[in-house]
């Protein structure tokens, strides 16, 4: 599959008022190919949401490149630029936020239309019963203002109004979050439908591991800026490599209300602006050995399509059968 999106590197500092910068994207690296649902998850605080606007150029990149449709956007002219960012649509998580109260929903959707040169009325208010229809609402609810729908139908026409950009890829920010637990369903088996018909790439963050787990075909786990493991969907769930991912995995609500996160890592995460020496999770891992606190475990290539940045796991060559590496022994444990 062709990456349609390409993220290397990539830092995003915030400076404080009269604190340290904070690099709440620690050089992080992933891509997405069409037809493909990337999901990034991890906790809170983690710098998922940020690598998003960053790679949609609502944040600046204090480092690193993201390539675009096989162009590097920061090379762009300021021409070309915008007309590329139309084909890279972003979903925010509330979508009651991200559209006018005030302007009918068909007028919304059809913005994109005229900016892509549709001018004759006609055309464009068929294209906008056909983006409803195809995110499974009538072309009457055009005429209608956003309050008038739930939750789960605004997430709809936000999807719409990306999708009416003609876009080839899609950033998706805690899109199911704010629904209940049907319209989430809902929503998810839409975006997979879309993905498939539409080849679109979709990068879906996530602090929702089920979900995630639903719909992706890939996974990236982030922890304090830094991509800690990527793997298939299936593979990451069957064994889990990196000690966080393990943690997160296991945290996922069981039917009876259980969970082992708070015993398995304690603390919180650490403050950006002062992350841990070394391994940035040491200070929670419950695998940590000596030298954790002041060796970075870079990503690694511990299998075919599986990277992990861990101590842990020795580095493979890309290619191998392997599923999933044994890890070596640590030498000695605290
Ligand atoms: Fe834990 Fe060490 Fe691996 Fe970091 S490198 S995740 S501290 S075992």
């Amino acid at each position: 599959m062709t990456n349609i999106l390409e993220i290397t590197d990539l830092e995003v500092v915030y400076q404080r008022p009269g604190g340290p910068p904070v690099r709440a994207v620690a050089g992080a690296s992933l891509s997405v190919a069409r037809g493909e649902i990337v999901g990034l998850v991890g906790e809170s605080g983690c710098g998922k949401s940020t690598l998003a606007r960053a790679a949609v150029g609502l944040v600046p990149a204090a480092a690193g490149t993201i390539d675009f449709e096989g162009h590097r956007l920061e090379a762009m002219t300021r021409r070309a630029r915008p007309r590329a960012f139309t084909r890279l649509q972003m979903v925010f998580q509330d979508p009651h936020a991200s559209l006018n109260p005030r302007r009918k929903v068909g007028s919304q959707i059809a913005d994109a239309l005229v900016n892509l040169g549709q001018r004759a009325r006609a055309a464009r208010d068929a294209r906008v019963a056909e983006l409803l229809d195809q995110v499974g609402l009538t072309a009457d609810a055009g005429d209608r203002y956003p309050h008038e729908f739930s939750g789960g139908q605004r997430q709809r026409i936000a999807i719409a109004r990306a999708l009416a950009a003609e876009p080839t890829a899609l950033v998706l920010d805690e899109p199911l979050s704010s629904l209940d637990a049907s319209a989430q369903a809902q929503i998810a088996n839409l975006l997979v439908l879309l993905t498939r018909e539409l080849e679109l790439g979709l990068l879906l963050i996530s602090h929702d591991l089920a979900v995630v787990r639903q719909v992706a075909d890939r996974v990236c786990v982030m922890y304090l800026g830094e991509v800690v493991e990527q793997a298939s969907t299936s593979a990451l769930w069957s064994k889990p490599l990196h000690p966080y991912t393990q943690a997160l995995i296991a945290a996922i609500p069981h039917a009876d209300g259980s969970g082992f996160l708070p015993e398995a890592l304690a603390g919180e995460v650490p403050d950006p602006a002062r992350p841990p020496s070394g391994c940035r999770f040491h200070p929670r891992c419950p695998a940590a050995f000596a030298g954790c606190e002041s060796e970075s475990p870079l990503l690694t290539s511990v299998a075919e399509y599986r990277e992990v940045a861990c101590r842990l796991y020795p580095a493979q060559t890309v290619g191998s059968t392997a599923a999933t590496p044994a890890p070596i022994a640590p030498a000695t444990r605290p």
